[in-house]
């Protein structure tokens, strides 16, 4: 039987593409009985929403969107130009206008994340549902119903267990892919030591985000989420 993508209404052909929530229910902190350590267990479940390959891609757009947004506005505040603009240091009027500019461009991700979300862009690489439609899900919903919360766990068990979901099939580009922005990563991080260092802090700080986004990308890369 063909399964059908929750978010398009296409066929979805690999269970790679499924979108897997967890969910938890029935959380126990208890003490062991010889050693003296905390124990905390709770009942887990997952569903799998059917999705296709397009919209797995597109909303793998949509959350890389989504942490660029972030990054944007955290990049802004500590480059000073928010000082600037809202007057606590001194600028000229030059620097205001400067300020307010970056201001604009700092808010382009989140307004093309939200327009992705929206499905407002007519790209045909971008999923037609977002990714919190999931949720909609019959499977979902009933369990909602029975009480059962979003996470495979409580914190901070918030990975979906391994066995739960199907593995990408074996592909050498894409491990490839993941060990390069790994790396990139990596040489991020360095930097940001590095010019730490020598004290350019606000240089540091942007190598600083884009290592974060580097690692964030190679770990969806080498999962793909
Ligand atoms: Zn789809």
């Amino acid at each position: 039987m063909a399964r059908e993508c929750w978010f398009c209404g296409s066929e979805a052909t690999h269970p790679w593409h499924d979108r897997v929530i967890g969910f938890h229910q029935g959380v126990d902190h208890a003490l062991t009985p010889w050693i003296v350590v905390i124990r905390t267990t709770w009942r887990r479940e997952t569903v799998l929403v059917p999705r296709c390959a397009r919209c797995h891609g597109g909303h793998g757009i949509e959350q890389a969107l989504m942490a660029l947004s972030v990054a944007a506005v955290i990049a802004y505040a500590a480059s000073g130009h928010l000082d600037k603009l809202l007057g606590i240091l001194p600028s000229t009027p030059g620097g205001k206008v400067l300020a307010a500019i970056w201001a604009v461009v700092a808010c382009l991700p989140t307004l093309v994340w939200i327009a992705v979300r929206q499905a407002w862009l007519p790209w045909e690489r971008l999923a037609p549902r977002c990714l919190r439609y999931a949720r909609h899900h019959p499977e979902v919903l009933q369990l909602r119903e029975e009480g059962w919360r979003f996470r495979p766990g409580p914190f901070p068990y918030w990975q979906n267990p391994k066995d739960a979901y199907a593995h990408p099939p074996s592909n050498r580009h894409r491990r490839l892919a993941g060990a390069i922005t790994a790396l990139l990563g990596f040489a991020s991080f360095v930097m940001t030591i590095v010019l730490y260092l020598r004290g350019g802090s606000e240089l540091a700080g942007g190598f600083l985000l884009a290592a974060g986004g580097l690692f964030f990308l190679s770990s969806k890369i080498d999962r793909g989420t």
